[in-house]
């Protein structure tokens, strides 16, 4: 099958890290513009904003949006409005409201809308999901901690009201923990703690209540020092076991078993893409960001010590 042209917008930190790296291994796509006020990729058609792309589009039909949800959405739109395939990076928007909106204009244009979750095509994902398959789920607790200064170096965005602080990498577990649980898993009660002067969490405390009357719980730290903590313990009738780094590795208390590593999860987004484009057809799992929203509908909050950079 021949590759196909696609434009990303938001040239920042995943677009460099992930979706660059992804598209030039590509089978199915390749990069033909870029959109991003402030960085260019070498040979590749360059524009400002996705006005100017729009305005000349040639023959791209497909843009995927590697900005902070916050000026996603009105990019989104316009895409949609023009008649693009849009993929958005994770979370699909800023609220559950513009998601419908979303949802509703792609499928009224006939285009394909992809909400993509990047930590749910981690190589042991599917393997969780098939041990929890049939089984009685006792117990599962979801340890999340990393250091919000490696990978969100000076991004003052997720300190600020419309993003989600520590659900922004728990939104990676949301978005597993939906999958391998089958849905059957909603968010009971939360506790946050906001630094003193900005305006989303740095930790959050979770309880779950569970088809299966089953202990699910979390614990969210953007605090954490050191290597990041991507785990989730579960215990069913009939094993125990780690789904480690952030679904790549499975640990059943005899060291760990590396099924992947984490690179190949933008290779098979983008596979995953080009599946739903040439099949006229969309993917918008909203429940990890309905999550997140009852997160902060639910939670109590305190204030804790402020936080620099
Ligand atoms: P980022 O580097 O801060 O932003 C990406 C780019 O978006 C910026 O370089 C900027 O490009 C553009 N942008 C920012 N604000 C804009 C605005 N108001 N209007 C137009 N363009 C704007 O953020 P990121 O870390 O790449 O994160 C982007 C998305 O990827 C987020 O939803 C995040 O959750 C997700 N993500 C991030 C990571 C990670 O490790 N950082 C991992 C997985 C997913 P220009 O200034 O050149 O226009």
């Amino acid at each position: 099958m021949s590759s196909m042209p696609i434009a990303l917008a938001g040239i920042g930190k995943i677009a460099r890290d992930e979706h660059i790296p992804a598209l030039n291994d590509s089978p199915d796509w390749h990069l033909a513009a870029t959109i991003s006020r402030n960085a260019e990729v070498e040979g590749v058609r360059a524009h400002e904003d996705m006005d100017a792309f729009l305005a000349d589009p040639g023959d791209i039909r497909t843009v995927s949006l590697a900005l902070p949800p916050a000026p996603r959405f009105a990019y989104a739109k316009k895409a949609i409005a023009a008649g693009l395939n849009v993929m958005l990076e994770k979370p699909p928007a800023t609220t559950l409201g513009e998601c419908r909106i979303l949802q509703d204009m792609a499928r009224d244009a006939g285009v394909t809308l992809y909400a993509s979750w990047h930590s749910r095509m981690g190589a042991a994902v599917e393997e969780a999901a098939r041990r929890l398959r049939g089984a009685a789920l006792r117990r599962l607790h979801v340890d999340w901690r990393e250091d919000v200064r490696q990978f969100h170096p000076d991004q003052d965005w997720v300190w600020e009201a419309g993003n989600l602080g520590v659900f922004d990498p728990g939104i990676n577990a949301f978005s597993i923990l939906v999958a391998i649980l089958d849905g059957r898993v909603h968010l009971t009660r939360a506790e946050m703690v906001v630094p003193d002067g900005r305006e989303t969490p740095i930790s959050a405390d979770l309880e779950f209540g569970h088809g299966d009357g089953a202990r699910v719980s979390a614990r969210l730290d953007w605090g954490h020092k050191g290597a990041p903590v991507w785990n989730m313990e579960i215990e069913t009738d009939r094993e125990s076991f780690v789904l480690t780094r952030s679904g790549t590795g499975i640990d059943d208390g005899q060291g760990e078993i590396d099924l992947g590593g984490e690179t190949a999860e933008y290779a098979l987004v983008y596979a995953r893409l080009a599946e739903l484009v040439r099949g006229s057809g969309s993917d918008t799992d909203l429940r990890p960001l309905e999550m997140a929203a009852d997160a902060f509908l639910l939670a109590s909050r305190s204030i804790g010590p402020p936080f620099e950079w």
